[in-house]
């Protein structure tokens, strides 16, 4: 199959090196260069990498020598950053989804930046987070995301301007807004309009200089190319401007929480067919089952919403169309049955088959063990020997 995509060299000598399927090879390093890529675009925004997409404590590390903050959502990911030798002050708690001890729990572990989107979060703060510094995050459209968030964060512009000053009264310091476009976000005036909205905010709320912390959403292109950061840099210095022209503020301290755009292609992840099929009257298509699927790590192709580029190495045959689907018996558990996916004419159980730019949100997804599959191994690459 003749596709032109590949990984960097570490992660191939990886999956040169090590056999037994399935597995997620990573390679930190790659992480680490999208960093430096994004950073400069956005120079001099600081960078809190999302923890979620790839807890991954060598990625971590890559980061923090990198001199990256963290975005982490509960206490575990919080000690996950710690381990790797993150600075405190550098970790934001940007789950405004806190149970009772949540906030205790990261305060007492160092952290002093909270994001809130409720009037009883700010509470919880207030008590719990003493002289923390406050972002209030904002709901924004999120048109051209291939993961939206369907409105679950986030309060509304006249709410939002609320508890900014709530968190003021509460004696916390307003630091400023954010906001989440969406997941796998290619529309750079998406942004450019929530930034625009977060001013206005923060304007009313009387912030002169806010922290704007523009969220993730950093795309990758999977099947297709994306805009690059200078374009979206473009769109968000340009809505800044105009707030500032406008008189909404004086300027912006800004703030990025990539997740999927610094380690999606740091990953492979490789697998092997169980079975090729034929289903007579069933589907013209050749149906290929692979010892990955749904509860291996493959969630995000939940609704088809990531396309992974795939190669089956070792095959060289004409490529034919395919249902791509996972080895275990739920009816869910099919990886590609819309998105176009052609395969080698030739390819048998046994063979090899990787699904690239897997990096994210792929080995922290696995089941524990669902038909007694998974967890996912990771591989990580190392640096030359
Ligand atoms: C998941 C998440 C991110 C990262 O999103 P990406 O789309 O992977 O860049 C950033 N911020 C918050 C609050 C998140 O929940």
């Amino acid at each position: 199959m003749a596709n032109p995509i590949v990984a960097s060299e570490r992660l191939e000598r990886v999956l040169a090196d090590h056999r037994e399927t399935p597995y997620l090879a990573l390679d930190p390093q790659v992480a680490a260069e999208r960093y430096d890529r994004l950073a400069a675009a956005f120079a001099p925004a600081r960078m809190l990498y999302a923890v979620k997409a790839c807890p991954e404590p060598s990625v971590l590390a890559a980061l923090v020598a990198r001199g990256s903050g963290f975005d982490v959502a509960s206490h575990q990911e919080i000690r996950l950053c710690l381990d790797a030798g993150a600075d405190p002050a550098l970790i934001q708690h940007g789950n405004p989804v806190r149970g009772p001890g949540d906030a205790a729990a990261a305060y007492a572990l160092g952290v002093r930046r909270f994001v809130t989107d409720s009037a009883e979060d700010v509470a919880d703060l207030a008590v719990n987070a003493p002289g923390a510094r406050v972002l209030v995050r904002l709901m924004v459209a999120d048109a051209g995301s291939a993961t939206p968030f369907f409105g679950k964060f986030g309060a509304l512009p006249q709410e939002a301007v609320r508890l900014l000053g709530a968190v003021r009264a509460a004696g916390l310091t307003a630091a400023g807004v954010t906001f989440h476009a969406g997941s796998q976000q290619r529309m750079p005036g998406t942004y450019a309009d929530a930034v625009t909205l977060a001013l206005r905010v923060a304007g009313e709320a009387g912030l002169r200089r806010p922290e704007l912390d523009l969220g993730g959403g950093w795309p990758v292109p999977y099947r297709e190319a994306v805009a690059g950061s200078e374009e979206f840099a473009a769109a968000v210095d340009g809505a800044v401007s105009a707030a500032v022209t406008g008189g909404h503020v004086d300027g912006a301290d800004l703030l990025l929480e990539p997740g999927r755009a610094l380690v999606a292609e740091a990953g492979v992840l490789r697998s092997r067919v169980l079975r090729v099929s034929r289903r007579p009257g069933v589907d013209h298509r050749r149906w290929v089952y692979l010892d990955v699927g749904r509860y291996q790590g493959l969630a995000e192709t939940e609704g088809e919403a990531i396309g992974y580029p795939l190669r089956a190495p070792g095959r060289t045959g004409a490529p034919g169309p395919v249902v791509l689907a996972g080895p275990t018996c739920d009816g869910d558990d099919v990886i590609y049955r819309r998105t176009p996916c052609a395969l080698p004419l030739d390819l048998r159980a046994g063979d090899l088959v990787d699904l690239l730019h897997t990096g994210a949100y792929t080995s922290s997804y696995a089941s524990v063990g669902f038909n007694g599959f998974g967890p996912l191994p990771v591989v990580v690459a190392t640096l030359k020997e």
